[in-house]
């Protein structure tokens, strides 16, 4: 209920995706009025976390423990937040607005170009002295052969397991001659994994490792279809699940599009409940609440080739982007839309999600 009709797809050429710009305008009209639909409805019924977590709250300063004992997948994520005595971690954001800036300064950088190739040389001069693995391979498209590059940076832990945190740095090969610039569309994630990779670096970690991976051809080469998306993580996810890395990962999360102002988080009902719950758990403690899930949608990102294997996934991504998401890869998708306090918001949280994943058992 409350879900547009089809999942909603995040990477789709412009000309198929507004209803203002012709094609399918009926149907795709339809689908955004029931998403907007989806998101008055969702204001009843997703506080759900938020309340129980006010009963929980509420029942501790009572010296009432019959609520706390309610057992529940969202009950548990509050109540290891609320157990949790440390600090929230804190990103430097003034840094990570700076690198969004930097890789956007590159322009265009779809698959197979020169700007692409700089922007791989960006990432990996950041992450110099640390364990880097690549996943390259030649991704065969109805645009013709693209060399697909994946770039995986470990962080070691001393609790035998992985949390992955995946971002994509590519932009779209559409819209190669039009100025697009992806500043939040591609920025914004890159951007956020090279600030994470500096918070974990030169340290073993209590917990699990995290392995951080910026992705390559997330986006389609022609139009978004099952075949034409997801090239870089489709291939991951194959040779992950051959070498036995998919087992080990305890939690992925999906950055994409989280820099926008004021940025609002969407709940994606193809991701794992209680991940979504845990990163709900980490905003409240940094009081970020009301930045996630007030619109509850089904997305297809780059967590899909993992959800497909079983493996607990969220995606965090902020959607529609603008009004009736009128700077989705357009042009107009640039750095003054922006706001390091965004990137503050999500990257503190998710940061925080990845200790208390360590700590759930
Ligand atoms: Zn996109």
């Amino acid at each position: 209920m409350g879900q547009p009709e089809e999942p909603m797809k995040k990477k789709q050429t412009i000309a198929g995706y507004f209803p203002h710009r012709g094609g399918r305008s009926g149907r795709l009209r339809w689908a955004w009025i029931l998403m907007a639909l989806g998101a008055i409805i969702a204001c009843r019924e997703v506080p759900i976390p938020a309340a129980s977590s006010a009963n929980a709250a509420g029942a501790e300063a009572a010296g009432n423990g019959a609520k706390a004992a309610e057992a529940t997948a969202s009950g548990i994520s509050e109540a290891l937040a609320a157990s949790d005595t440390a600090p929230l971690p804190h990103i430097d954001a003034k840094r990570a607005f700076e690198y969004t800036r930097e890789v956007t300064a590159f322009g265009a950088r779809y698959m197979g170009s020169e700007n692409h190739k700089k922007l791989e040389r960006y990432i990996l001069s950041h992450v110099k002295g640390d364990e880097v693995e690549d996943d390259t391979f030649t991704a065969d498209t109805v645009e013709g052969k693209f060399p697909i590059r994946n770039i995986i940076a470990k962080y070691p832990g001393k609790k035998d397991g992985i949390i992955a945190i995946l971002g994509h740095y590519d932009t779209n090969y559409p819209l190669r001659y039009t100025g697009y610039v992806g500043a939040n569309d591609g920025g914004s994630s890159t951007a956020i994994l090279l600030e994470f990779a500096n918070q974990l670096r030169g340290k073993t970690r209590d917990g699990y490792s995290v392995w951080l991976v910026w992705t390559d051809g997330e986006e389609a080469v022609r139009a978004w279809s099952d075949s034409d998306s997801l090239y870089g993580t489709r291939h991951l996810a194959e040779k992950w699940e051959k070498d036995g890395t998919l087992k080990k990962i305890k939690a992925l999360m999906v950055m994409d599009m989280i820099a926008p102002k004021d940025v609002a988080i969407l709940r994606d009902s193809n991701s794992t409940p209680w991940l979504l719950d845990l990163i709900y758990a980490a905003a409240q403690k940094g009081g970020y609440q009301s930045h996630f899930y007030a619109i509850d949608t089904a997305m297809e990102d780059d967590h899909i080739p993992f959800v497909k294997r079983g493996v607990p996934c969220a995606d965090v991504i902020d959607m529609p982007y603008g009004y009736n998401d009128v700077f989705h890869h357009t042009p107009q998708d640039t750095m003054d839309k922006l706001s390091p306090d965004s990137l503050q918001i999500v990257g503190d949280t998710i940061l925080e999600t990845v200790r208390l994943v360590d700590q759930k058992p």
